[in-house]
């Protein structure tokens, strides 16, 4: 239509250009996408001049919005002084010992640009560290794009309740990869107890998400993580705690909230304050593989690893966020998913909510999703969501595509009240009713 004409031109020229006409797969769309411009706090504003309140926030990475005031002029500053070198400078000790300051299982850190790259150098480290090479990770849960954190990234769950399959996520991975990787059904104590029972000292690290994103926004129950922690420890496997996405659950990341004993952390997004970047960190004695002075065993580089303009962003982004900045969000975000409780009542539908803290997901199910068996989505239900994401986006409500949506510290009450009144709106006038 001709309220998107803008967008509309561009996408026929990016049709030329790239395979599919975009370059990330997370670019959902229906005869095109949104072509951004501009964003200011809480808002975007896009090429034909609407404006929408973003609760997408780049997949969680803007937790202070777009544009805040600190970062901002922090990167400006930088750039002024030059944008990356082949020499350390001051910029990564400061956000370096920011960091090991809060997360009190990082001893030592290393950065890099992406959490694809955190999570493959930590992988590599509990490898190099234990001399094993198998890992495991979660049913479902999304890890970055390294072959061995990207298995069973997308599988049905099994109704006769076998073992989750270790699926291939391209055609042509190659069939040692999935050989070497122990897919859990994550919160399901039983069958994770029993897997893990037949891999007794055997893998290098299991990958966890404390709330992974993808299978739910599903909060790990205590009992689950108590059982992780135990075979760690019996087996001398390393847990990696895949906070990429999480570590905005706490002050002091979310391996701490959740009890979980993690021995690497792997960080990005906010930590960057959206400047590109990564971070694995963890015990001084693990490590200690990155060490080159010692010969390196894990080789670990990177041209813009550690880049000053990204290290002075990251730094002020989290130097804004502090304890009250924390509880704010943690206050606001219990706030959106109780007035989506009350709208689905109100309204007699099937709309729920998961999350924790800044960070919640819709979901077209009566109750709260659990377990990834219960969280999976029909055709039917897949429709709803993306029905349903395209309804808020006409509605001047931007969320991601799945239905994941992450505060950000300029909001307040009233961008949550304006995120309802457009459900209902969206649910009522488009007779989204499941
Ligand atoms: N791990 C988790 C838990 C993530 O959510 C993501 C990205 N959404 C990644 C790793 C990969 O990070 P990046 O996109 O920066 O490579």
């Amino acid at each position: 239509t001709e309220v998107s004409r803008s967008s509309r031109k561009l996408f026929e020229r990016a049709k030329r250009v790239f395979p599919g006409g975009t370059t990330r797969t997370t670019i959902m769309f229906r005869d095109h996408p949104i072509y951004l411009n501009r964003g200011d706090g809480a808002r975007v504003f896009d090429e034909d001049g609407h404006s929408y309140i973003d609760f997408a926030n780049n997949f969680t990475t803007l937790i202070h919005g777009h544009c805040f005031g600190p970062v901002t002029e922090a990167a400006i500053a930088q750039l002024n002084l030059g944008s990356c070198f082949a020499n350390p400078t001051s910029s990564e000790i400061d956000l370096a010992e920011l960091i090991v300051s809060r997360v009190p299982s990082i001893d030592q850190i290393r950065f890099v640009n992406t959490g694809t790259e955190a999570v493959m150098f930590a992988i590599k480290a509990a490898r190099a560290f234990t001399g094993r090479h198998k890992i495991a990770k979660f049913e479902g849960a999304y890890h970055g794009a390294y072959d061995w954190a990207e298995v069973s990234e997308t599988t049905t769950p099994d109704g006769n309740n076998l073992n989750p399959p270790a699926r291939a996520n391209y055609i042509g991975m190659p069939p040692s990869v999935t050989s070497e990787v122990v897919v859990l059904p994550f919160n399901d104590l039983e069958r994770t107890r029993s897997i893990l029972s037949e891999q007794e000292c055997s893998l290098a690290a299991i990958v966890v998400d404390t709330m992974p994103s993808r299978p739910g926004l599903i909060p790990l129950k205590s009992e689950y993580v108590e059982l992780l922690n135990e075979y760690a420890q019996k087996n001398d496997t390393l847990i990696i705690s895949d906070e990429v996405l999480n570590f905005r659950l706490g002050y002091h990341g979310a391996a701490q909230r959740f009890g979980l004993r993690a021995d690497l952390t792997t960080l990005g997004k906010v930590i960057g304050g959206g400047m590109p970047i990564g971070a694995i960190g963890g015990r001084e004695e693990i490590v200690w593989v990155f060490d080159s002075s010692r010969g390196s065993v894990v080789p670990q580089g990177g041209t813009f690893a550690a880049n000053p303009v990204s290290m002075v962003a990251g730094h002020a982004s989290l130097i804004a966020l502090d304890r009250p900045a924390f509880e704010r969000l943690e206050v606001l975000g219990d706030y959106a998913r109780r007035s989506v409780e009350r709208l689905s009542r109100d309204l007699g539908c099937t709309l729920s909510a998961t999350g924790l803290g800044s960070l919640i997901r819709l979901h077209p199910k009566a109750r709260p999703p659990s377990t990834y068996a219960q969280y999976f989505q029909s055709p039917a239900e897949k429709q709803f969501m993306q029905d349903l994401h395209f309804a808020l986006l006409e509605r001047g409500i931007l969320i991601s595509n799945t239905g994941l949506i992450a505060l950000s510290t300029p909001m307040n009450e009233s961008h949550i009240d304006a995120l309802t009144a457009k459900l209902e709106d969206a649910i009522v006038s488009e007779g989204l009713f499941r």
